[in-house]
């Protein structure tokens, strides 16, 4: 066994435990290196968005925290990544790299490109399987073909072999800190400059955790409190009923593995329920997390396109063409509570419940007709889970263009959605305090409020509370007539 150290380059697998990576890495070289290289252009088509980054700054900060403990320091480093992987291997010795493969377009083509370069100065690369429960290769129709329907794919995941076992996190980590020319350059992660210049975080900070740790504690909540509720909660807003997990594991701060066994082996403790053990829908939604993931490897253009071709001359209108009403959705600012109030969590918190994202998704693609990349991209900027695979499915979805999407005559009605999934206003009246003296039979429809209602609950309509930015009929049938013009018979196919 040769005494060089290997590089460990962490990406998005922000964690110790179950980290296939590092732990290769243990095993098979004396001593390693964490790595972590700063080079978002190389990775996503576009930077990643504010709220991302003021959450990689926090869950750097806790890796290297966690790694110091064992004894190992985190190199911080700016890309592009083969020069900086490079010349920690010259600074340092090592002649191997270790990492977790990512599924994502560019990360593909950039690890495809560094295997050459880095091979060719006799630095081993080896990409492990670390991120997904189930190999994209592996879950395949009978014809060989990705699926295009969850439901399929969902079985055919629950007819393969379950997925390892999470390995557990290293004891003390053997990482060399002097070399000849003395220890490794390192940037501190602040010089990275991630979080943003003018604080507005404080919403941020007040709800989350970033880092392993926080994810852990998160799981935890969520295996004592919310995971035998799960299938009834997890579409009230008005609830802590889900999991809350979705940027921990965005940043690979816990495994899909580790989340899966937890709640397998938590929920054989609980007694069934008709649909069968209580933790099956929950894995469930963790399954459409790996679709995703198995769509954008196969689909790498989803990000951009709409993956039912016919969509792709759908007459939506751009952000820049609509300023006003744009703004208005963007601020929550619509007059529709619900939207209103899931727009303002996400400023907030970085974070908006599923139920309400697909509402505020289809009233921004249906009721105002604007193009579904205009609404990712928001995403993108202010989620603190943005995920490139996640949010294009979500999106796509939500518009009717993606594979098993809503259909495209399906439109939510904004009104009716809270009243169902917000019955006493609640969620509203946290996020939309204004209008929060209204009783719950027209908290989700104040301008239908009788005047002496509205009077008594201080609330002035066009004054403390917008009117509704478009008629719900109206933008309904608008929005009807337009996607008619798709050829018939494959819109929805
Ligand atoms: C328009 C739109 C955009 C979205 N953008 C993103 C995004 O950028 N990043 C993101 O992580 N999720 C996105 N989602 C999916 C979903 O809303 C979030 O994953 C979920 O709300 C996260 O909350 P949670 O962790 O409490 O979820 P739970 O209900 O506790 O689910 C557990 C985990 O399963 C996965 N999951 C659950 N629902 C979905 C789903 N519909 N699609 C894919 N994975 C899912 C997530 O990883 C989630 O953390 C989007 C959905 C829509 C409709």
């Amino acid at each position: 066994m040769t005494q060089a150290p290997a590089l460990v380059w962490f990406r998005r697998d922000l964690r110790l435990t179950d980290n296939v990576a590092l732990t290769t890495a243990i095993h098979r070289c004396p001593s390693i290196l964490p790595v972590f290289i700063w080079a978002p252009e190389e990775e996503s088509p576009w930077a990643p968005g504010a709220a991302s980054q003021w959450w990689l700054h926090h869950s750097l900060l806790a890796l290297e925290d966690a790694l110091a403990r064992r004894g190992a320091k985190l190199i911080v480093r700016r890309g592009p990544a083969v020069e900086a992987l490079l010349s920690i291997a010259a600074e340092s010795g090592a002649e191997a790299v270790f990492c977790n493969r990512s599924y994502e377009p560019r990360s593909i083509e950039r690890d495809r490109m560094l295997e050459g370069a880095l091979e060719a100065r006799g630095i081993a690369m080896t990409a492990c399987a670390g991120d997904l429960l189930f190999d994209p290769g592996s879950i395949r129709n009978v014809s060989g073909k990705p699926f295009r329907v969850f439901t399929a794919f969902w079985k055919a995941c629950l007819s393969a072999p379950s997925p390892a076992k999470p390995i557990p996190a290293p004891g003390k980590i053997a990482c060399p800190l002097a070399f000849s020319g003395g220890p490794l350059a390192s940037l501190a992660v602040a010089d990275l400059e991630l979080p943003p210049k003018v604080d507005w975080t404080s919403g941020m900070r007040q709800t989350w955790q970033p880092g392993e740790a926080g994810a852990v504690k998160q799981l935890r909540r969520f295996l004592d409190h919310a995971l035998e509720g799960y299938s009834d909660d997890r579409n009230r807003p008005d609830h802590e009923g889900t999991s809350r997990l979705s940027p921990h594991l965005h940043f690979g701060e816990i495994s899909a593995r580790r989340i899966w066994h937890a709640v397998e082996s938590r929920s054989a403790r609980i007694p069934a329920g008709k649909d069968g053990p209580v933790g099956r829908s929950y894995l469930r939604e963790i399954a459409w997390r790996e679709f995703a993931r198995h769509l954008l490897f196969h689909f790498p253009s989803m990000p951009h396109q709409p993956l039912q071709s016919e969509f792709r001359h759908f007459p939506w209108g751009r952000s820049r063409q609509k300023p006003k009403v744009w703004k208005r959705w963007t601020r929550g600012d619509t007059g529709y509570p619900l939207v209103d109030a899931g727009m303002r969590q996400l400023w907030h918190t970085g974070w908006m419940h599923n139920r309400v994202r697909m509402v505020v998704a289809s009233f921004l693609v249906k009721h105002l007709l604007i193009d579904w990349r205009d609404g990712a991209d928001w995403f993108w900027d202010t989620l603190v889970d943005a995920d490139l695979a996640n949010n294009a499915m979500g999106w796509q979805w939500s518009a009717g263009c993606g594979v098993d999407a809503a259909p495209y005559f399906r439109i939510f009605n904004p009104v009716l959605q809270g009243e169902r999934f917000d019955p006493h206003g609640d969620y509203v009246r946290r996020w939309a305090p204004e209008l929060a003296p209204l009783p719950a039979a027209w908290i989700h429809k104040p301008w239908k409020a009788p005047a002496a209602v509205l009077a008594e609950a201080g609330i002035e309509m066009g004054k403390t509370y917008p009117w509704p930015v478009v008629a719900h009929e109206e933008a309904r049938k608008r929005a009807l007539a337009a996607f008619a013009g798709i050829p018939r018979g494959t819109a929805g196919a």
